[in-house]
């Protein structure tokens, strides 16, 4: 679904070689400067010749700061009317790109970061079946993750018993929809 795979891209952070032109960035000149995006935050960069260093704070799931430093090389081709145009080199893929998107704390190309994002998401979703799995063999059920929990394993309460099976059920649900969206997105 494009718009799914749109809206994925926006909401990540940025960097537009648009962005640094507004800054004064001409292919081959040094420059430094701070870009802001946002609401999200900024970065600081300098360029020299064919090089761009980024300068942040990356933020992880557990809200720590870590400083990064990222060299990313520049190029530039000549337009079809004349004049130059410059590009991003993707550290990863080494394509000629107009723009990075942050990904786990380093910018790389929109099609990098969707697959990064593809393999999360992806994690994610099995997790959710191997937690179910867990509480059905807590349950004794059987190995079928679709089939019913009937039986009670003696000794269990009836409300452990209930609480675990509706837990499986949850579970197995947030799994389909989560995997529905992973293959949506190929
Ligand atoms: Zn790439």
């Amino acid at each position: 679904m494009y718009f799914r795979k749109k809206q994925l891209v926006d909401n990540q952070l940025k960097i537009d070689i648009r962005d640094l032109k507004k800054k004064g960035f001409k292919y081959g000149a040094e420059l430094s400067g701070t870009v802001t995006m946002t609401s999200k935050g900024s970065f600081a960069f300098s360029i020299d010749e064919n090089n761009l260093f980024l300068m942040y704070s990356y933020r992880d799931e557990r809200n720590n700061l870590e400083p990064v430093r990222q060299e990313i090389k520049l190029n530039s081709s000549e337009c079809h009317y004349g004049g130059m145009r410059a590009y991003f080199i993707c550290s990863k893929c080494e394509r000629k790109v107009m723009a990075l998107y942050l990904s786990d704390k380093y910018f790389y190309c929109r099609s990098c970061c969707n697959l990064a994002y593809k393999s999360q998401q992806e994690n994610k979703v099995d997790r959710l079946l191997r937690k179910a799995r867990k509480i059905r063999e807590k349950l004794n059920a059987e190995n079928d993750m679709l089939g019913i929990i009937w039986h009670k394993p003696k000794g269990m309460h009836h409300k452990t018993f209930n609480r675990l099976s509706d837990e499986s059920n949850t579970l197995m649900k947030k799994y389909f929809s989560g995997l529905l969206n992973t293959l949506r997105r190929k």
